[in-house]
């Protein structure tokens, strides 16, 4: 049997008819660019996650560097954010001209918030918690720090979309959060785009006026801003997903139940929501022991599975100027040789999964 990673080929499949519908309703207007359906979506996202104001983006790389900037973060502030994420969380900052300071991990892999106080100095002026996988980090705490010692946070949400902490939307919680709306997210468009949202009626306007190149009309530039606005095929796309989110991270949370019904091992650690967290689940990442053994074993078997990311951020060529060395942030390194994702996606049945599971079980018998 042939289990793959993703689906996304299935899930054109299963909406082909609506996408369709989704490029007529735009398309037949004649105009693509920050028409209705943008504002729409950014209306949507507003009600989905009850904040005040969304603006739609490029990228989720995009929301987080305008997220900083909206901010005033600039060269000789020091951002604190987790060294195991997407390279875009440290590009994003590195990019403001801040300086990264990491803060090791737990093991449900975000940050550790014991561990942030110290890495406080004079210059912190933000954090960055990221939400790895959509769960959502200890906001309570990261919350109580933030207003201790007076610093923004920016919450990397690009996978948070759907998941929620104590009852409340990820994102939510900071100054602004950035969403990543790629295809390998949970809530994702045909293509590249992302959104940020804030409940900061000023950080919404400065972002609203870099995103279209700091014009506040044709003819009457105030800023030299950027494009990166959303485009109108992909906001009608995802105003369409968004009303199928909930059932997509419902199929999802049950791969996971389904998994730890099936895998039998204590030598594979299975993703779980913590006490207060309801986890949208974008990858379904399992610590598992002898791991790469255990991916080629698996790709014998026919199933992908891949690696999310065997190199903590703070380890490679790019980060060299940032100053850390191995051994520096051991939790994430260990982890970061034990990630494995397995096959997770919405169309997957109970039998591939028990396929899976039967697969994992075997290798370590
Ligand atoms: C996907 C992702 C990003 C970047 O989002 P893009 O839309 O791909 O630019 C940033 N941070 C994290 C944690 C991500 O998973």
């Amino acid at each position: 049997m042939k289990v793959e990673l993703i689906d996304l080929k299935k899930r054109y499949e299963d909406e082909k008819e609506h996408l369709i519908k989704c490029f007529d309703n735009v398309l037949k207007n004649g105009s693509l660019i920050m028409t209705d359906e943008v504002a729409n979506f950014e209306n949507n996202v507003c009600n989905f996650v009850n904040s005040k104001f969304c603006l739609g983006l490029n990228s989720g790389t995009d929301a987080l560097m305008m997220a900083l900037w909206s901010l005033g973060i600039k060269k000789g502030d020091e951002v604190i954010t987790s060294p195991l994420s997407f390279v875009a969380s440290v590009g994003s900052i590195v990019h403001t001209g801040a300086k990264t300071v990491f803060v090791d991990v737990k093991d449900d892999l975000n940050i550790n918030e014991e561990l942030i106080e110290e890495a406080i100095t004079d210059r912190t002026k933000a954090i960055m918690p990221v939400h790895w996988s959509g769960k959502v980090c200890n906001m309570e705490k990261i919350m109580e720090i933030a207003n201790k010692y007076n610093l923004f946070v920016i919450e990397d949400s690009a996978q948070g979309m759907g998941s929620y902490y104590n009852n409340k939307h990820a994102g939510t919680f900071g100054d602004i959060a950035a969403f990543s709306a790629h295809p390998l997210k949970n809530l994702n468009a045909v293509g590249d785009s992302g959104f940020v949202v804030t409940d900061n009626e000023d950080l919404y306007n400065s972002i609203k006026l870099f995103r279209n190149h700091g014009m506040e009309s044709r003819d009457n530039v105030k800023i030299f801003g950027v494009n990166s606005r959303l485009d109108s095929l992909n906001a009608e796309i995802l105003s369409y997903r968004l009303t199928r989110l909930k059932e997509v991270i419902n199929k999802r949370r049950n791969n996971i139940s389904l998994y730890k019904k099936y895998i039998k091992t204590d030598k594979v650690i299975l993703p779980e929501d913590s006490l207060n967290t309801h986890d949208s689940y974008v990858m379904m990442i399992s610590l598992c022991d002898q791991r790469d053994k255990l991916q080629s074993y698996l790709t014998s078997k026919d199933i992908q599975s891949l690696v999310y990311y065997g190199t903590p951020l703070h380890l490679h060529k790019a980060s060299i100027n940032i100053g850390y060395k191995k051994g520096d942030f051991k939790n994430a390194e260990r982890l970061a040789s034990k990630v494995l994702s397995f096959p997770h996606h919405q169309y997957l049945s109970e039998e591939q999964i028990k396929y899976v599971s039967d697969c994992v079980n075997d290798f370590y018998d």
